[in-house]
């Protein structure tokens, strides 16, 4: 769950990045709360929760105060602020209607439960590990369990009560809630076919862990402005949207040095959408944690504190252009010039792997798509059992919302597909199971006003049998509120939810469409279409509409985004 705000329109920097475009003009350099030009003072209320204590301390109260007194003993200023740190959200108030939601003070859409979020950095899970979470679900959380579009694993309903349980269960096999959440560098998304993939220019494997064992859960970077997302693929189809992460390394050959990393910083959504520059710079592998707690360091003192929906690190790589960045860098924080290198080349292609792939060590990984990322506890524990009896111990979760199963041998790929599609996950989904993504709506969510993703179950079922299969798959986003967690600026019909007029004039739960947005070869941002709103239950039928026109209107070889 995000709480910025966003407007949609196509930026200027909606093009692949591109370290060549002439620096921004600088803006406001005073005044920003910036730590390195002297503003120690905290500016706003969530500065002074982090100055006032560092939010890692607040392990330590769940422990020994609030795991023993209850959701009643929980100071507000950790409820509402330092809990993130830990994945900890409290959830929405079941009852309260879209509507009411920005209306009404926080404390009264509080629920007593949380949302934890487990992080799991690069995606990669053991069947152990995945058994374990598929427990914990089913003991603590109602059997809830929500792949996300950043890799991690969603539980609701947990209790305060049980948390320091669930963290003993879950660091017993080496996850962590640690910084899933808050002002820190957030998880890993890492390439889901890191380390197996044939055609993969270099493993990304060690850089994370590298990042995860230096940096995650250190104080020195756990006050930062504002989320920091991080992303690395060594993967030519660039698996990890790094077009809208904080900062991303992107494999790349360099041709006097071998396979590393291109260097991209300032992407990210919500607020002023804005895609990720070039850096210029090449990265060997064992440099990666380095260069990545320097970009961390120069967003830590330099980036903005003193309003939120100005504290992302993009707004600091747009005021000065990445030249700037660079040098501020190099010079203050890594203290030696990075190698200049190459572009890698523009993906042609979606990578959420899904169906049945050839490893490099000839098995096979097999990607599964559920609906809009939405599975349970017990499902969590059947696939577990399906995995190993076929021979695997490991799979990956992927910032598509799907899951690989990796180390499949040929002759066993036919009963897998089947004993995973008999528990919801499918290898050969229908292009709009593999293509609707949802975020958490208002079933949980605190910030939402509409309902997303029993909504994405429903619009995949309409669309599957009112349109059946479509040669080029239009991929379709649902989010429940201006915020933009199902990343709707990035999809061919992005919609973001809000209350509008309905039939007979008064507010219903429904959707501002944005169209034709994308990212890798069609990277850019989707056009808010000015009165183009759709109500919830019209939803169905606008798509197809929209589907229909498309197909009948395509020039051969034409992409959504490009129409
Ligand atoms: Fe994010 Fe959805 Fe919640 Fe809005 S409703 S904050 S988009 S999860």
């Amino acid at each position: 769950m995000s709480t910025e705000t966003t407007s949609s329109p196509r930026p200027a920097a909606a093009t692949r990045p591109d370290a060549s475009r002439p620096a921004p003009k600088p803006r406001r350099t005073k005044g920003e709360g910036q730590w390195a030009l002297g503003y120690r003072e905290p500016l706003n209320a969530n500065e002074q929760s982090k100055k006032d204590d560092n939010p890692l301390n607040v392990r330590a109260r769940i422990e020994n105060i609030y795991a023993h007194g209850g959701f009643a003993s929980i100071d507000p200023g950790d409820l509402r602020g330092r809990f993130r740190w830990f994945g900890l959200y409290t959830q929405r108030r079941p009852g309260i209607d879209g509507g009411k939601t920005a209306t009404l003070d926080p404390s009264e859409l509080d629920d007593e439960y949380f949302m934890l979020r487990i992080r799991i950095d690069g995606g990669a899970l053991t069947t152990e590990q995945l058994r374990v979470i598929g427990q914990i679900s089913v003991d603590f959380a109602r059997g809830t369990a929500d792949i996300t579009d950043r890799q991690n694993v969603q539980l609701h309903w947990i209790r305060v009560e049980d948390v320091p349980e669930i963290w003993r269960r879950l660091e017993a096999v080496g996850l962590s809630t640690t910084e899933a959440c808050g002002d820190c560098p957030r998880v890993i998304l890492g390439s889901p076919v890191a380390g197996i993939a044939a055609d993969e220019i270099i493993d990304p494997t060690p850089a994370i862990a590298e990042i995860v064992e230096r940096y995650i859960g250190d104080p020195q970077y756990s006050n930062l402005p504002r989320k920091f997302k991080t992303a690395i693929t060594g993967h030519p189809l660039q698996d990890v949207v790094p077009e809208i992460n904080d900062i991303a390394f992107v494999g790349v050959e360099h041709p006097e040095h071998g396979p590393g990393y291109d260097l991209w910083v300032g992407g990210g959504l919500s607020t002023n959408p804005m895609l990720a520059q070039r850096v210029g710079a090449w990265v060997p592998g064992e440099d990666v944690a380095e260069v990545w707690a320097a970009v961390c360091a120069v967003f830590r003192d330099y980036g903005y504190r003193r309003l939120r929906t100005r504290a992302r690190i993009k707004f600091l790589v747009a005021d000065w252009g990445v030249e700037k960045f660079r040098q501020v860098m190099e010079d203050e924080y890594l203290h030696r010039r990075l190698t200049d290198g190459p572009a890698p080349a523009v993906p042609t292609r979606s990578g959420d792997h899904v169906g049945v792939n050839r490893q490099k060590d000839g098995r096979f990984f097999v990607g599964l798509s559920a609906a809009a990322g939405r599975t349970t506890g017990a499902t969590l524990l059947q696939l577990a059992d399906v995995v190993e009896a076929h021979g695997s111990s490991r799979v990956r979760t992927t910032p598509m919302q799907k899951l690989l199963v990796l180390d499949v041998e040929e002759d066993r790929l036919e009963s897998l597909t089947q004993a995973t599609e008999a528990i919801g996950w499918s290898a050969r989904p229908d292009a709009w199971r593999r293509s609707v993504m949802a975020c958490t709506g208002i079933e949980f969510c605190k910030l939402a006003i509409v309902e997303t993703k029993a909504r994405a179950a429903t619009l995949i079922e309409e669309l599957e049998t009112r349109l059946g299969a479509l040669d080029s798959p239009i991929t379709v986003h649902l989010n429940g509120c201006p915020n933009s967690c199902a990343r709707i600026q990035t999809a061919d019909i992005g919609l973001k939810g809000q209350l509008v007029p309905g039939p007979a004039g008064q507010q219903v739960e429904g959707f501002q469409v944005h169209l034709g947005g994308g990212l890798g070869l069609d990277a850019g941002f989707g056009r808010k279409l000015r009165g183009h709103k759709v109500t919830a239950d019209e939803l169905g039928p606008y798509v197809e509409r929209v589907a229909r026109a498309f197909v009948a209107d395509r020039a051969d070889g034409e992409r959504f985004a490009q129409w």
